[in-house]
């Protein structure tokens, strides 16, 4: 009999899987320690629970085997179960199916499907995005601003910032963000302008990009989100590092996005004057963004990427060609290239002001000139060359 129990023991054992093995990560990369911990609610500390199976977890009763509360019990419960859901590719019915089979086994009394588990996540976490709801035109276009200030300093608060790596890469190659003459020439402005302490200084890459809900559908939301360009590669873009400046849902493609960006670039231009953390201030300034080539061309103001004067990298005005049924805009080969800088893009903003049209492919003047060191248009000085043509 004790040798049975002894057998059955083992095979528990080694059937167990163990929280520390969960991928709790919802993001695609950077899934290390760090990643792990700060996808869980601060109020759990990850220790906790390290050396408890989700076996000893769903078995425990009694206060003396239970080392934590049932509410972080069926927290965690719940977790594990929408990433099962999630990486298992689960059906809502499968995951149903698998919520009352832990209800019988258990005690725990968990919600009983998808919306109604993530409501009860949600509900226990203490700290909150706060957003503001604008709505703007008779069409369904509604814009979410979001609080920036809240969020960096929740970043504080987890201890993520403040953090100061500047990896001194000793080679020619660019491996990061700080090996670019971009990165390079800010870092350089911002010592010879403020002259203060670097470390007190942080810097975002601004990510946007539409997105259809679905095929049968004109609804498209377009996240506006900021990357730390100062964290370590791998925890970057990490789902809980990463600020969300604003959402758009928008009924078809945005005719203008000023409305839009209005709020989040001055939310931007105030981070850029200094956030006080406890009694420090740190600053945070823009400089780069990514966008897709629509995207791109409503953000920076300039012609679309298929028209005259349409690349960004040279000022070429390209040629249209007829293609079977229909045209093509190409860029014949040339020896020599006139080439975008921040300068000359100065000069053609300047031209398109004066005479109220496009010069050389600049419309307007973007919202992101009023951001201190973010160049709308420049080129590295390591490359010579461009793709369009
Ligand atoms: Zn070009």
């Amino acid at each position: 009999m004790e040798e049975k129990d002894k057998n059955y023991n083992e095979a528990c054992n080694q059937s167990s899987i163990y929280f520390s093995d969960l991928n709790f990560n919802t993001s695609e990369s950077g899934e290390n320690d760090n990643n792990q911990n700060n996808s869980i609610n601060d109020d759990i500390d990850s220790n906790e629970i390290e050396d408890h199976s989700i076996l000893d977890l769903l078995v425990a009763d009694g206060e003396d085997d239970d080392p934590i509360s049932d509410l972080h019990k069926s927290e965690y419960i719940s977790m594990c179960i929408l990433t099962l859901f999630y990486s298992g590719k689960l059906t809502q019915s499968s995951l149903i199916l698998v919520i009352k089979l832990l209800n019988i086994i258990t005690n725990l009394n968990l919600s009983t499907n998808f919306n109604s588990l993530s409501k009860s996540l949600l509900s226990n976490i203490q700290e909150t995005i706060s957003y503001e709801k604008k709505w703007f035109c008779s069409l369904l276009n509604i814009f979410y601003w979001f609080n920036l200030e809240e969020q960096i300093k929740r970043l504080f608060k987890k201890k993520i910032l403040p953090t100061f790596m500047l990896k001194t890469n000793l080679s020619s190659n660019i491996e990061d963000i700080y090996d670019g003459n971009i990165y390079k020439e800010y870092r350089k402005n911002l010592v010879y302008n403020n002259n203060q302490l670097i470390e007190k200084n942080y810097s975002f890459i601004l990510n946007t990009d539409g997105i259809e809900l679905s095929q049968k559908s004109t609804i498209s939301i377009w996240p506006v989100y900021l990357a730390i360009n100062e964290l370590p590669i791998q925890n970057r873009y990490f789902i809980d590092n990463i600020l969300i400046a604003g959402i758009l849902v928008s009924d078809g493609k945005p005719k203008s996005i000023d409305y839009f960006f209005d709020s989040i670039i001055s939310s931007l231009r105030h981070l850029e004057l200094g956030l006080l953390v406890d009694t420090e201030i740190y600053r945070f300034f823009t400089i780069f963004g990514v966008f897709d080539k629509p995207a791109r061309a409503l953000m920076l103001k300039t012609v679309s990427s298929n028209g005259h004067y349409g690349c960004l990298k040279c000022r070429d005005e390209g040629c249209v060609v007829s293609f079977k049924n229909g045209y093509h805009h190409i860029f014949p080969y040339k020896e020599i290239l006139d080439l975008r800088n921040h300068s000359n893009y100065l000069e053609d903003l300047e031209n398109s002001k004066l005479f109220g049209k496009a010069s050389k492919g600049i419309k307007d003047e973007t919202f992101f000139s009023e951001l201190k060191y973010y160049k709308p248009i420049d080129r590295p000085h390591a490359f010579n060359f461009c793709w369009c043509c």
